[in-house]
């Protein structure tokens, strides 16, 4: 493979896993406004129910790992990603 950059052959792939975990915050305003008294009913009603559930129904759990390959020129230091056919 070549560096599209600079035309080297010095080209070094690298495999990237990430794993994307989103959470959301919750600003200051929300907890100031709706948060201290939604939260608990939520956790009532949303959380508890869901902690019973996840009690006797076994987790399926999936793992979402997005693997990148990257290519990094030694001579330039261009990166680019590598497409899936490589
Ligand atoms: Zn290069």
């Amino acid at each position: 493979m070549k560096c599209r950059k600079c035309g080297s052959e010095q080209v070094n792939v690298q495999v990237v896993s990430e794993t994307t975990l989103k959470t959301r915050r919750k600003t200051w305003l929300y907890w100031l406004t709706i948060g201290w008294f939604i939260e608990p009913l939520l956790w009532i009603f949303l959380t508890l129910p869901k902690l019973i559930y996840e009690l006797f129904i076994p987790k399926r759990v999936k793992l979402k790992t997005k693997t990148r390959k990257i290519a990094v020129c030694q001579v330039c230091g261009e990166s680019w990603d590598v497409k899936a056919s490589l």
